[in-house]
């Protein structure tokens, strides 16, 4: 079976990886040349919105997925007039755009922080009186790690903050205070299956990922797929989801969610009993899901930026590298590494080593 990607980073790269074993081709439509799924799969370089190449690609494949959701909607809906596209585009439309995203939640409620739209100058001044500062001014879309956010503080100025994201439609939420920052990776399959995987931890700095933790057994769980389940059921989605959540006390509050797989769940290459990569896999093709059980503790710190020296890194005993191909750059994700123990302790002093061997980790990893 062939299966076609819209995007050909890092994502989909190990989309194909995890892909071969279980028999599956792939194709990528991608812009840049250099893309690091391109060598592992037949690629198409175009622009998203080329007709000519969704065509192509619609007319080489059993069906599409993608790796990111800024995919135009127009080029998705293309798509989906000749091909099966997984996850469904509903889910697609809803994710790439806080506003609905965040109105879903509400709607299925799942407490959020509380929000408000941004659509122009009287909007703005209300949308500071309803939610308070401080606050996030966030643009509605096309926004990721970290990057068209801005906070606002008590005694800043607003529309000096909204001309920083342009101008464009945007969306104020209330800064929240949170113990910790969570996700929730999911899958549902074509017949409608759920699976979970253990939540992670997440730190990041500078609104980039930078170290995900599993989590066994953890008392918000259970809540935390009680809110994916009303998701996965509401947009009978297909693939895999990731939820990211503030954790305020015991409670959950719904950030954002991914309608693809999610760097907070890389660890689950070595760390699950199947990968997330290969459970996407297995739902869109309407395989049975895998067992997502965790095999141990693990944490995944990312490679941002910089290489390490990838010798000091292998001598750490168990850890896995996964370098993307592509070449170092500020602020680029440009691998990770996983570690997976059965002790908590020695994950611990493990990751310890690690992190100081990853130029810029330290920081990031918080106790
Ligand atoms: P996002 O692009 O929404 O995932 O935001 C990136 C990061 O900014 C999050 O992972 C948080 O660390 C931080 N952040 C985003 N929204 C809020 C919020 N409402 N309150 C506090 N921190 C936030």
């Amino acid at each position: 079976m062939k299966v076609g990607i819209l995007g050909g980073g890092q994502l989909a790269r190990m989309l194909t990886l995890a892909g071969y074993p279980l028999g599956l081709d792939f194709v990528v439509l991608e812009p840049a040349t250099d893309a690091c799924a391109a060598p592992l799969a037949t690629a198409i370089h175009a622009d998203y919105g080329n007709g000519a190449a969704l065509e192509r690609l619609s007319k080489s494949v059993d069906l599409v997925t993608y790796e990111f959701e800024n995919v135009p909607a127009e080029a998705v809906a293309r798509l989906e007039r000749e091909s099966r596209v997984y996850p469904p585009p509903a889910a697609l439309a809803t994710a790439r755009d806080r506003l609905p995203e965040k109105r879903l939640f509400r709607e299925l409620e799942i407490e959020t922080a509380p929000f408000a739209a941004v659509d122009d100058e009287t909007g703005l001044a209300s949308a500071v009186a309803e939610v308070g500062l401080p606050a996030i001014l966030k643009t509605r879309t096309l926004g990721y790690d970290g990057k068209g956010q801005v906070v606002l503080r008590p005694g800043d100025d607003p529309l000096a903050a909204w001309d920083r994201l342009g101008r464009v439609p945007a969306i104020l939420e209330g800064f929240v205070a949170f113990q910790r920052e969570v996700s929730l990776v999911c899958v549902r399959g074509r017949d409608g299956a759920v699976a979970f995987y253990p939540l992670s931890e997440n730190v990041h700095r500078e609104g980039i990922l930078r170290l995900s933790r599993s989590l066994a057994d953890d008392p918000l769980q259970p809540q935390a797929e009680e809110y994916a389940r009303r998701i996965l059921e509401r947009l009978e989605y297909v693939g895999v989801l990731a939820i990211e959540f503030f954790q305020v006390g015991d409670r959950l509050l719904a950030n954002e969610m991914a309608p693809r797989v999610h760097n907070s769940g890389h660890w689950t290459i070595e760390g699950a009993v199947t990968s997330q990569f290969e459970n996407h896999l297995r739902a869109i093709t309407g395989l049975p899901l895998g067992d997502t059980a965790a095999t141990g503790h693990a944490a995944m710190v990312n490679l941002i930026g910089e290489l390490p020296e990838i010798s000091a890194v292998l001598a750490v005993a168990g850890a896995h590298l996964h370098l993307y191909g592509k070449a170092p750059r500020p602020g680029r994700k440009i691998g990770h590494v996983t570690l997976v123990e059965r002790d908590p302790g020695v994950l611990g002093e493990k990751l310890a080593e690690l992190t100081r061997l990853v130029p810029g980790a330290s920081g990031g990893v918080a106790s």
